[in-house]
This record gives C-alpha cells, structure tokens and sequence, in this order.
C-alpha cells in the first residue's frame, strides 16, 4: 500500500509561488521564482513568439509528428550557432553535437545522465550557493556531487581565491558546472580576466567545464556578450559540455525548450556521442516536443524576427538593470542602514540581498513579500510601483 508515504516539502523556489497564491493581500508581491513580468507585473510572450507562432498555425503543411529522438534539426544547429558563434571551429570542424531537450533542467539532467555512463570522472562540482536544482539533478542523474568556494558574503562578490584553490584540489578529470552568465542565486560573475584565468586551470588539470546556459542575452541585454565565457572554452580545442535554455531569453518557459551540446575533440568522437546520447533520451522521455523548438528556429533563422528579437530581449534585460536602480535609489532615500551597492553591482535576473531568514519571514508577515528563504529576489517581478513597497520592507526588516 502507499499509507507509508510521507508529505515531502514544498519545493524551496517554487514552493514561494504556493504561498503566494494562498495570500489574499491587495499589495502581496512575489519575488520568489524568475519569471519575466512587464511593469504592469504582467507574465509577457514575446511579439517575435506571437508572429513565429502565427505561422506555425496557418503553415497547413505542419503536421504533429513525431521528432526525432535529438530533436528538430534546424533547431539544434541554430542553437550552437547561438551560443558558440556563427565563426565556431568547433561547429565548422563537426565536433559539436547538439541535442534537443526539455528547457535548461532537462539538458543538465540528460547531460548529467550521459557522463554518468560514459566520463571515466563521476564528481561534478557545482558553485556554492548556486541554483537549489543542481544538486538534485546531478545526484539523480547518477553523479557524485560536491562543491567549490564561490561567493564571498563579507564582500557580496566572487571568492576568486578560494574557487581557483578548490579547482586545483579536484581529483583530476572532475567534472565543473559553472553558470555561462547571471549567477544564480549571487548574481556575481567572473571577470572576463578570471574566466581566463580559469580556463587556464581547467585545460591544465583536465578537468571538464559543463556550463548551465539560463540567461543568455538576458544579463547585459548582448547575445554574444553572455556568451563569452562558454565560447572561451569551445574554441580552444577542448572538450565542453553546455545546456542552454529559451525559457528567459525568449519567454518559452512552460514550452520547455532548451538543448544540450557536447563539444568533442574530433567528428568522429561526436558521432559515437550523439549515438549514446540518444540511449539516455530514448527511455526517458523518448523525444522531445514539437512547438517550443519551431518557434524558436522560425525566430532564430529570420533575420528579420531574430533582429526584432534582440531588440525585445535588451528591453527586458534594461528594464530588468533600471529596477536595480530605482531599489537602490529607494533604499538610499530611506537612509537604509547598510552598503546597498551590490544590488546595482550584481547581474541578471535575481539580486542576493544579504537578507536572513529571519528578515525575509518578517518580510512575508508583515509586507505580504515572497522570495527564497535565502534573501535572492527576482529583479524581473518588480516594477516602478513596487519598488517602494519592497524598499519600505527591507528598511524595515533591517531596522527592526
Ligand atoms: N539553471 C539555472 C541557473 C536557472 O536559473 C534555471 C531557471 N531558474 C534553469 C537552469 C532551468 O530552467 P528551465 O528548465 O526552465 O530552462
């Protein structure tokens, strides 16, 4: 019988969705998850979607078939010209391969799968914090995980020391997640200097770099400029792993679409990669949805709607950067005890506030505001109108 089965908890991040719903207060705000939303608050679908979808309806020669078990073609091979470039020597000489998957989780989780079975390696390393998914998906797909220094909370920035320490203490081989841009939840990147610097560790204790590709084009508004790090890697010759996502950078969230890319070393390794790939695929899910993965080729592959594309995803990653400014200003005004700088400092879509447990559950008492227990507020669920609400809040939490 199932009478032994426990209540298991909430999940942390979408679990502040949940309790949000439940809440009736006019003024109730939630920060928690990170989801795009307009200055209205409202959820927003791209108008490059709208058309792309439009059509996909009125095309009568589209049918529902079957994809294949990689995915839609034309799909997959503008998905490694986004992230690796249009000039790529690693796409030119066929070493990349590139599949479909189910948004950015289901790329990790099939790329996690596949080096379980075929790496000689089987630690991955993640940042510490880093997105609370990562260690589940990693263990699950049969992976030992464990973690590097990564954020520096006296300072609100990168631990540079201590994350190039612990690479050079990983048993050689070792399998290291990093976030391509937008660390989530510290919103803090390397350098373009220190990815260097990085990279010169990683190629020199062979170590392998898997990069979770969730915000491209949505940290600075540039396609190619949050992309520099992954391209650093995929064009020295090496091998790389990526999982890219579409749910931020072109509002696809609940179509889950996304793709893994495995860089290989020649052509023919990438083959007998692909051919394993697709074992991990087949009994998982089979293969992947059809619709999220034509929209997005129908965008990427029109100039016209990939030009209208860019300039839709910099209007949300700008409004995103200006509500950093309006909470800081805000919070200056207030004479906010504390240095607020890292919230105009730190990138992409959440801001690690620094905020304790203890304030983040007056917050929610009393203020009707949701976010992670772990103070990380989602910059693109605030608007001009709520940011003096939260900034009320948060002076109120520290002051109390
Ligand atoms: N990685 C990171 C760092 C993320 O922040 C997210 C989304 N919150 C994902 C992966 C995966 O998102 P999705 O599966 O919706 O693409």
């Amino acid at each position: 019988s199932f009478d032994h089965v426990v209540r298991a908890p909430e999940d942390p991040i979408l679990g502040v969705t949940v309790a949000y719903n439940k809440d009736q207060s006019p003024v109730k705000l939630n920060l928690g998850v990170g989801a795009y939303r307009t200055e209205e608050g409202k959820p927003l679908v791209l108008n490059v979607v709208r058309q792309a979808e439009h059509s996909l309806v009125n095309d009568k020669a589209r049918v529902k078939e079957y994809l294949p078990i990689v995915g839609l073609a034309e799909f997959n091979k503008l998905s490694a010209k986004l992230i690796f470039g249009s000039d790529s020597s690693a796409i030119q000489d066929n070493r990349v391969v590139t599949v479909q998957c189910l948004s950015g989780t289901g790329s990790l989780r099939v790329g996690g799968e596949f080096l379980a079975k075929h790496y000689h390696e089987r630690t991955i390393y993640i940042p510490a914090p880093t997105w609370g998914n990562h260690p589940k998906v990693f263990t699950l797909a049969g992976l030992s995980v464990k973690t590097y220094r990564y954020y520096d909370p006296s300072t609100r920035g990168l631990d540079f020391q201590g994350l190039l320490e612990d690479l050079n203490s990983t048993p050689s081989g070792a399998i290291i997640l990093f976030h391509a841009c937008a660390h989530n939840p510290t919103g803090v990147d390397p350098t373009l200097e220190q990815w260097g610097q990085i990279r010169q560790l990683i190629r020199s204790r062979g170590l392998l770099p898997f990069f979770d590709s969730a915000y491209q084009g949505f940290a600075s508004g540039s396609l190619d400029a949050d992309a520099q790090s992954v391209r650093m890697f995929a064009s020295d010759g090496g091998e790389c792993v990526v999982a890219q996502s579409y749910a931020k950078n072109m509002g696809l969230y609940g179509e889950r679409v996304g793709a893994l890319s495995i860089v290989c070393k020649t052509a023919d390794v990438a083959g007998r990669v692909e051919s394993q790939v697709k074992l991990v695929i087949r009994p998982m899910y089979s293969n992947p949805p059809i619709h999220g993965a034509s929209i997005v080729a129908a965008i990427l592959k029109d100039r016209d709607l990939y030009n209208e594309w860019t300039i839709e995803l910099k209007a949300m990653a700008d409004r995103i950067i200006s509500m950093r400014y309006q909470l800081f200003e805000a919070l200056q005004a207030r004479g906010t005890p504390g240095d607020w700088s890292h919230i105009i400092k730190q990138i992409g879509m959440f801001t690690f506030t620094g905020l304790n447990t203890e304030q983040v559950a007056f917050m929610t008492k009393e203020y009707h505001i949701y976010m992670t227990s772990d103070g990380r507020i989602s910059m693109a669920g605030l608007s001009s109108r709520t940011v003096p609400h939260l900034a009320d809040a948060i002076h109120a939490a520290v002051t109390k």
